[in-house]
């Protein structure tokens, strides 16, 4: 999930109006940017994952970001906001991932694995957000409907590298709805080695050694 985040930033821009739409943004991506600060120190996917969404540690992270904003600020309800907003990552991708939320504890819904349905949630998250955001923002007109759009087809172009890239993909265009080994009753992907920017990028649905033969 991406702009499904975004959502929550503008939607809690448009709503405490003094606190900055980029420590917003920052806040709602966070623990994904902490996943990608862990991947030149040679920390697994695994690992990257847990210090980076799983519990205690994405308490840890909303709890830091809110630290930080209040020594900026000193401003109590901004560090709340900063902090839940951290912590609303961990709910969205609970949803769209199948990460557990603790080690050994429940796993997301992984819907992601429904790339249709993935995009419709995203993107009605992404309108709601937006929506709220427009009408307290001064904002250019061409502007109010070209970001929209510009998130919505950057969604859709990211989601499609995954149906396409081959024989990672985890899903294929001719039936995008299932991962498509399954469908043709092959091997799961393997994941093509620590710098593969959809392993990067967390997407599910690598095993972790390659099938033999
Ligand atoms: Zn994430």
């Amino acid at each position: 999930m991406i702009i499904g985040h975004f959502a929550v930033a503008y939607a809690a821009r448009a709503r405490w109006r003094r606190i900055p739409l980029p420590w917003l943004l920052l806040a709602t991506m966070a623990p994904d940017l902490l996943r990608l600060c862990l991947a030149p120190w040679g920390v697994g996917m695994a690992s990257r994952n847990d210090y980076s969404h799983a519990l205690p540690w994405s308490i840890g992270l909303a709890a830091g970001a809110a630290l930080v904003a209040w020594m900026v600020r000193r401003d109590k309800e901004t560090a709340w906001v900063i902090g839940l907003v951290v912590l609303s990552h961990i709910a969205l991708d609970m949803l769209s991932g199948r990460k557990p939320l603790w080690v050994g504890g429940p796993n997301g819904l992984n819907l992601q694995q429904f790339e249709p349905l993935e995009f419709v949630i995203e993107g009605a998250l992404l309108y709601v957000g937006w929506r709220l955001l427009r009408q307290r923002e001064q904002m250019h007109p061409a502007a109010r409907k070209l970001a929209l759009a510009l998130m919505l087809l950057g969604e859709a172009g990211y989601l499609t590298t995954t149906l396409l890239a081959r024989p990672y993909a985890t899903r294929c265009i001719e039936h995008p709805i299932q991962p498509c080994w399954k469908r043709r009753r092959d091997q799961p992907p393997t994941s093509r080695g620590p710098s593969d920017p959809l392993r990067l990028a967390g997407v599910d649905g690598f095993v972790r050694k390659r099938p033999s033969g």
